[in-house]
């Protein structure tokens, strides 16, 4: 196998996730998803037993021997060099999730400029993002690598397999590594998508009959949703009929407070 690729599955000895680990870090650095020694990777190696990246190095330079092993309360077991507190999100999602095998964290710029003006990726606007994530929440801040921010994400790991941290990055999941990376990619090029469509104009966004017949053909894709389901399904064009979210143009907006202040005036 090149050392500069992945091969899929999760059947692998501990070196050869140690060997993947090095190459999605790398990727993950050369694509600018992180920089200095932000992020980090962990893969599930057993029932009791977490691989991982070490802190306070680029995870884009790493070797085999820099991972470190952990339990999933988070006790080292093996390894020269620690593990990031932020490990602790990522065995959130290993005691949640069974079908969790690999997690991926890190700050991508498009998406993490979402995630600090406070806002979801969670339009309903690109046909293989509804029909692979559903959609993309906003997790609201807490401290990284505290219990608060576990607190926080709790609620969401059974029903996402992609979330925006609130003025931090990013965190994925997958059954194996290279589905947890590639679910980073599809983040970061999301929101790229998004902002250059806003800057275009106004995005147009699929309706709620549109994203069921995508949700339907999930399983023709054989996308597997998490196990709780999307909690929440991206937002349509159609959702202020349901009473959800309205998107207005400036001009609509402003000819909406003219018509209330002008009956506003009629009726004094
Ligand atoms: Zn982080």
């Amino acid at each position: 196998m090149s050392p500069d690729s992945i091969s899929p599955g999760c059947a692998k000895t501990e070196m050869q996730h140690r060997r993947d680990m090095c190459v999605a870090g790398r990727w993950m650095y050369e694509q600018g998803y992180n920089v200095a020694c932000d992020g980090n990777l962990s893969v599930r190696l057993d029932d009791e037993r977490v691989l991982t990246t070490p802190t306070c190095m680029n995870k884009g330079m790493l070797s085999p021997e820099d991972m470190v092993v952990t339990d999933l309360q988070g006790q080292q077991l093996s390894g020269d060099r620690r593990f990031s507190s932020e490990l602790a999100m990522h065995l959130l999602f290993y005691r949640m999730r069974p079908d969790v095998h690999a997690v991926c964290h890190a700050h991508p710029p498009t998406a993490t400029g979402f995630a600090v003006a406070g806002r979801a990726l969670d339009q309903a606007s690109l046909p293989e993002v509804v029909v692979g994530l559903g959609r993309i929440p906003l997790v609201r801040y807490a401290t990284p690598g505290t219990a608060e921010l576990s607190a926080a994400l709790e609620p969401q790991v059974p029903h996402y397999d992609a979330l925006l941290l609130a003025n931090h990055g990013a965190v994925t999941c997958g059954p194996d590594l290279l589905t947890a990376y590639f679910r980073m990619e599809t983040i970061e090029h999301f929101a790229k998508i998004t902002l250059a469509a806003e800057l275009a104009g106004t995005p147009i966004l699929f309706s709620s009959r549109e994203v069921a017949k995508l949700m339907a053909a999930r399983s023709r894709y054989f996308v597997t949703p998490p196990p709780g389901g999307g909690a929440e399904l991206p937002v349509t064009c159609d959702a202020n009929e349901s009473g959800d979210h309205v998107r207005l143009t400036r001009n609509e907006l402003d000819a909406l407070i003219d018509e209330a202040v002008r009956k506003d005036r009629a009726r004094r």
